[in-house]
Protein backbone atom coordinates (compact mmCIF):
# COMPACT_ATOMS: atom_id res chain seq x y z
CA UNK A 1 0.00 0.00 0.00
CA UNK A 2 1.64 3.05 -0.80
CA UNK A 3 1.66 5.88 1.88
CA UNK A 4 -1.41 8.48 1.56
CA UNK A 5 -0.42 12.49 1.80
CA UNK A 6 -3.10 14.70 2.12
CA UNK A 7 -1.90 18.38 0.77
CA UNK A 8 -3.83 21.67 2.24
CA UNK A 9 -2.60 24.89 0.58
CA UNK A 10 -3.79 28.00 1.65
CA UNK A 11 -7.85 28.02 0.97
CA UNK A 12 -7.90 31.95 1.53
CA UNK A 13 -8.28 33.69 -1.49
CA UNK A 14 -7.44 37.66 -1.78
CA UNK A 15 -7.41 40.24 -0.48
CA UNK A 16 -5.62 37.56 1.69
CA UNK A 17 -2.18 37.37 1.46
CA UNK A 18 -0.91 39.89 -1.50
CA UNK A 19 2.67 39.46 -2.40
CA UNK A 20 5.02 42.27 -2.08
CA UNK A 21 6.13 43.94 -5.16
CA UNK A 22 3.80 41.63 -7.45
CA UNK A 23 0.04 43.39 -7.46
CA UNK A 24 -2.67 41.10 -8.42
CA UNK A 25 -0.87 37.98 -6.82
CA UNK A 26 -2.16 36.23 -3.58
CA UNK A 27 -1.35 33.79 -1.41
CA UNK A 28 -3.51 31.04 -2.21
CA UNK A 29 -3.01 30.82 -6.17
CA UNK A 30 0.77 30.82 -5.12
CA UNK A 31 0.41 27.88 -2.74
CA UNK A 32 -1.83 25.92 -4.82
CA UNK A 33 0.44 25.68 -7.81
CA UNK A 34 3.33 24.92 -5.31
CA UNK A 35 1.06 22.10 -4.01
CA UNK A 36 0.26 20.64 -7.36
CA UNK A 37 3.85 20.36 -8.55
CA UNK A 38 4.40 18.81 -4.86
CA UNK A 39 1.24 16.34 -5.56
CA UNK A 40 3.32 15.73 -9.11
CA UNK A 41 6.58 14.86 -7.72
CA UNK A 42 4.96 12.27 -4.70
CA UNK A 43 3.18 10.92 -7.48
CA UNK A 44 6.89 10.19 -9.31
CA UNK A 45 7.84 8.49 -6.20
CA UNK A 46 4.74 6.36 -5.41
CA UNK A 47 2.56 8.15 -3.15
CA UNK A 48 -0.82 8.35 -3.31
CA UNK A 49 -2.04 12.02 -3.15
CA UNK A 50 -4.84 13.75 -2.02
CA UNK A 51 -5.46 17.50 -3.53
CA UNK A 52 -8.76 18.98 -1.90
CA UNK A 53 -10.48 21.50 -3.95
CA UNK A 54 -9.10 25.22 -3.38
CA UNK A 55 -12.08 26.76 -1.61
CA UNK A 56 -12.66 23.99 0.56
CA UNK A 57 -12.27 24.42 4.42
CA UNK A 58 -10.11 23.39 7.03
CA UNK A 59 -12.69 21.33 8.91
CA UNK A 60 -13.91 19.49 5.45
CA UNK A 61 -10.19 18.77 4.78
CA UNK A 62 -9.61 17.31 7.84
CA UNK A 63 -12.49 15.21 8.45
CA UNK A 64 -11.57 13.91 5.19
CA UNK A 65 -7.80 13.14 5.65
CA UNK A 66 -9.09 11.34 9.15
CA UNK A 67 -11.43 9.20 7.61
CA UNK A 68 -9.63 8.10 4.50
CA UNK A 69 -7.18 6.53 6.07
CA UNK A 70 -4.13 9.65 5.32
CA UNK A 71 -0.43 9.23 6.74
CA UNK A 72 0.61 12.35 6.67
CA UNK A 73 -1.02 15.50 6.12
CA UNK A 74 1.25 18.42 4.41
CA UNK A 75 0.15 22.33 4.67
CA UNK A 76 1.57 25.19 2.53
CA UNK A 77 1.60 28.76 2.90
CA UNK A 78 3.81 31.68 2.91
CA UNK A 79 4.06 33.99 5.84
CA UNK A 80 3.08 37.37 7.23
CA UNK A 81 3.83 39.82 9.92
CA UNK A 82 7.44 40.80 8.95
CA UNK A 83 10.64 38.36 8.36
CA UNK A 84 12.46 36.13 6.12
CA UNK A 85 12.76 32.41 5.62
CA UNK A 86 11.10 29.02 6.01
CA UNK A 87 9.88 27.96 9.32
CA UNK A 88 7.82 24.93 9.87
CA UNK A 89 4.78 24.59 12.62
CA UNK A 90 5.16 21.44 14.81
CA UNK A 91 2.28 19.42 16.77
CA UNK A 92 3.99 19.00 19.79
CA UNK A 93 4.35 14.90 19.07
CA UNK A 94 7.90 13.47 18.00
CA UNK A 95 6.50 12.48 14.52
CA UNK A 96 5.31 15.58 13.66
CA UNK A 97 8.71 17.34 14.97
CA UNK A 98 10.65 15.01 12.79
CA UNK A 99 8.00 16.08 9.73
CA UNK A 100 8.83 19.28 10.77
CA UNK A 101 12.55 19.12 10.53
CA UNK A 102 12.84 17.17 7.75
CA UNK A 103 11.30 19.69 5.83
CA UNK A 104 12.48 22.42 7.34
CA UNK A 105 16.32 21.10 6.59
CA UNK A 106 14.79 21.06 2.58
CA UNK A 107 13.73 24.40 2.38
CA UNK A 108 16.50 26.04 4.10
CA UNK A 109 18.97 24.42 1.18
CA UNK A 110 17.02 26.97 -1.05
CA UNK A 111 17.10 30.08 1.09
CA UNK A 112 18.37 30.87 4.40
CA UNK A 113 16.12 31.23 7.24
CA UNK A 114 16.86 31.65 11.12
CA UNK A 115 13.72 31.19 11.97
CA UNK A 116 13.60 27.27 13.15
CA UNK A 117 10.26 25.00 14.12
CA UNK A 118 7.46 26.04 16.34
CA UNK A 119 5.05 24.44 18.67
CA UNK A 120 1.86 25.05 16.94
CA UNK A 121 -0.22 22.45 18.84
CA UNK A 122 -3.04 24.93 18.57
CA UNK A 123 -3.43 25.15 14.88
CA UNK A 124 -6.64 23.39 13.83
CA UNK A 125 -4.91 21.23 11.05
CA UNK A 126 -2.59 20.40 13.63
CA UNK A 127 -4.28 19.54 16.42
CA UNK A 128 -7.65 17.91 14.68
CA UNK A 129 -5.48 15.41 12.07
CA UNK A 130 -5.02 11.90 13.44
CA UNK A 131 -1.91 11.32 11.26
CA UNK A 132 1.17 13.24 11.54
CA UNK A 133 1.20 16.75 10.32
CA UNK A 134 3.56 19.24 9.00
CA UNK A 135 2.95 23.24 8.23
CA UNK A 136 4.86 25.08 6.17
CA UNK A 137 5.65 28.18 5.82
CA UNK A 138 7.50 28.40 2.92
CA UNK A 139 9.12 32.48 3.22
CA UNK A 140 7.02 35.86 3.66
CA UNK A 141 4.82 37.17 1.38
CA UNK A 142 5.10 40.36 2.49
CA UNK A 143 8.84 40.63 2.24
CA UNK A 144 9.57 41.58 -1.48
CA UNK A 145 13.08 39.65 -1.97
CA UNK A 146 11.36 36.48 -0.23
CA UNK A 147 8.57 37.07 -2.84
CA UNK A 148 10.79 37.35 -5.63
CA UNK A 149 12.80 34.15 -4.94
CA UNK A 150 9.24 32.61 -3.97
CA UNK A 151 7.70 32.98 -7.24
CA UNK A 152 10.95 31.82 -9.18
CA UNK A 153 11.81 28.99 -7.35
CA UNK A 154 8.16 27.47 -7.28
CA UNK A 155 9.07 23.70 -8.56
CA UNK A 156 12.04 23.67 -6.24
CA UNK A 157 10.29 24.82 -3.05
CA UNK A 158 7.70 21.70 -4.46
CA UNK A 159 10.58 19.40 -4.72
CA UNK A 160 12.00 20.18 -1.43
CA UNK A 161 8.85 19.48 0.30
CA UNK A 162 8.60 16.34 -1.42
CA UNK A 163 12.20 15.10 -0.01
CA UNK A 164 11.03 16.17 3.17
CA UNK A 165 8.10 13.85 2.80
CA UNK A 166 10.58 11.23 1.53
CA UNK A 167 12.63 11.25 4.27
CA UNK A 168 10.35 10.97 6.60
CA UNK A 169 9.03 7.59 5.40
CA UNK A 170 12.97 6.83 5.21
CA UNK A 171 12.94 6.75 1.19
CA UNK A 172 15.70 8.03 -0.80
CA UNK A 173 14.77 11.01 -2.97
CA UNK A 174 17.12 10.21 -5.47
CA UNK A 175 15.34 6.95 -6.52
CA UNK A 176 12.08 8.66 -7.67
ZN1 LIG B 1 -1.58 30.97 4.79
Amino acid sequence: MPKHIFISPENRGAPHGPYAGHPGVYEREVCLRIARYTAEALHRRGFRVTLPSPHSGMAARVNWANRNGVDYYLCIHTNAGGGTGAECLYYNHPASIKANRLVYDRLTRLYPSQRGLKDYSHFYENARTRMVSCYAELAFHDNPKDTAFILSHERPLAEALCQGVCAYFGLDPAEG
